[in-house]
């Protein structure tokens, strides 16, 4: 299992924690999937989530029969508990071997899946601003 934290900031309104990546079984065709995970908050007010502690809630929901789209639910759900509020964004790129493996033999194909909360939600801006840099992340690795 490959762990690997980056981290950026943008003044004290947006963290940014990713460059993880995390394997997990697709419960549909019990093949890996391997899920490159990363999470947008805003402190303000709040705890600041250790990248460790980050790091043990994506594996701890890696660690069972998943879907990708859960999996991303399960992880926003869990930061919101930690930090204490709504403003939680986590974005996961998914490489699927039942895609690639089977079938249709998509290769390169990715799945992304968002979810987004509080803040995240209502505020185009900041929901922009974590879009582009979890995506300048995953185009970086
Ligand atoms: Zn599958």
């Amino acid at each position: 299992m490959a762990t690997c934290f980056t981290e950026s900031q943008l003044g004290d309104q947006l963290v940014i924690v990713g460059g993880m990546s995390v394997w997990s079984l697709c419960e549909h065709h019990m093949l890996p999937m391997n899920l490159h995970v990363t999470a947008g908050y805003v402190p303000d007010g709040g705890a600041v989530v250790g990248l460790s502690k980050f790091g043990r809630i994506a594996q701890h929901y890696a660690g069972r029969l998943q879907v990708q789209e859960r999996f991303t639910r399960q992880v926003a759900e869990h930061l919101v508990d930690v930090i204490g509020r709504k403003d939680v964004a986590v974005a996961v790129r998914g490489l699927h071997l039942c895609m690639s493996m089977r079938g249709v033999r998509l290769e390169a194909a990715r799945t992304t899946t968002l979810h987004t909360g509080g803040q995240f939600a209502i505020d185009p801006v900041l929901n922009q601003q974590f879009v582009t840099l979890a995506g300048a992340q995953w185009n970086a690795a």
